[in-house]
């Protein structure tokens, strides 16, 4: 199973596995467009088991607000200074992934447009709801879950690294299969190659956008606000969840003792969860460690799901367990 941590996973072999795991999401999504009313729409989210996502061990998060309640996310709201981050948190089914909404005196900059057409409108009423104009939309990397909603942000200057969008334009075929098994007929959105990398300035705010490469993807975006002590690090980071069996992990450790190792961090926004402290840190490296160990000796795709659910029994993001399957095959 070596060659398992070494070459990236086809995402559309799993396209059916998914499908099991998001019929609660399309299922609501059908009810939102009947028009019945947002009490029944969450009493029916609330049967399917997808409100009152919570993680069982939040560790060292912070506390997340409860004044979202109602929604199918989760947003938890961080004042840091000159700015406030809000981060919006799908439910555990559609793999706890997150848009990252940085508000500073006088905008807004969103990164990441979530993956069912559902959440994506949930997360742009929210963000229309803060009243404020939307400076930027950023990709953080090419994968469907971060990319599917962009339709819902079609309006905006949706920009990523020249790499980046070179990335999405090759993996064109893997999103339409997806937005088919999903039944998501709004047109696909893709964001433009014309991010520059380095010290850019949002509002007045130093923003230092990094690249990284050969990690969980092929490559992966982080943006450090110093005068925050905030750094958006997104699939870099699955914090008290699951990772996605994805990418080089050596790579991609070392990529996080580069985070573990930049001066004055207060909080971390992750790709799937809430937002850390820089102590969450080596508990991603250890379940990235723990993650090789386990396709190096476990025989089959359900031993290795049991050998990290045992280990982490805690962790959210269970949707993303189902692609160790493809490792396997
Ligand atoms: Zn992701």
């Amino acid at each position: 199973m070596s060659t398992a941590t070494t070459h990236p996973v086809d995402l559309s072999v799993v396209r059916l596995n998914e499908r099991a795991i998001l019929i609660g999401n399309i299922k609501m999504a059908t009810i939102f467009e009947s028009g019945i009313s947002r009490r029944a729409l969450i009493a029916a989210a609330a049967g399917t088991g997808l409100l009152g996502l919570r993680f069982a061990n939040a560790g060292e998060t912070a506390t997340p607000d409860e004044s979202a309640d109602g929604m199918m996310g989760l947003v938890s709201i961080y004042k840091l200074g000159a700015l406030t981050l809000h981060c919006y948190m799908a439910p555990g089914s559609s793999a706890a992934v997150t848009t990252q909404i940085v508000e500073t005196a006088s905008e807004l900059h969103i990164i990441d447009t979530q993956f069912v057409q559902a959440l994506a409108t949930e997360v742009r009423a929210y963000i229309d709801s803060l009243g404020k104009p939307i400076a930027g939309v950023y990709l953080s990397h090419w994968h469907p879950d971060h990319v599917l909603g962009g339709s819902q942000f079609s309006d905006l200057p949706y920009t990523t690294t020249a790499e980046i969008s070179k990335d999405c334009e090759s993996n064109q075929q893997t999103y339409l299969k997806r937005k088919e098994t999903f039944k998501d007929d709004t047109p696909l959105v893709l964001p433009k190659g014309t991010m520059q990398l380095g010290v850019n300035s949002w509002d007045g705010l130093q923003v230092v956008i990094n690249q990284v490469t050969d990690c969980e993807s092929e490559h992966a975006l982080t943006f450090h606000i110093p005068e925050a002590g905030l750094m958006i690090v997104q699939d870099l980071m699955f914090n008290n969840a699951h990772a996605f069996p994805l990418g080089n992990q050596t790579n991609w450790i070392s990529a996080l003792n580069d985070v573990r190792n930049t001066e004055g961090l207060r909080l971390l926004g992750c790709g799937h969860g809430l937002p850390a402290t820089t102590g969450a840190i080596a508990d991603s490296i250890a379940y990235l460690e723990f993650q090789k160990s386990v396709f190096g000796t476990e025989k089959d795709a359900e031993a290795a799901i049991a050998a990290l659910t045992k280990k982490f029994p805690n962790f959210d993001g269970q949707s993303s367990l189902r692609f160790i399957s493809a490792l396997y095959k």
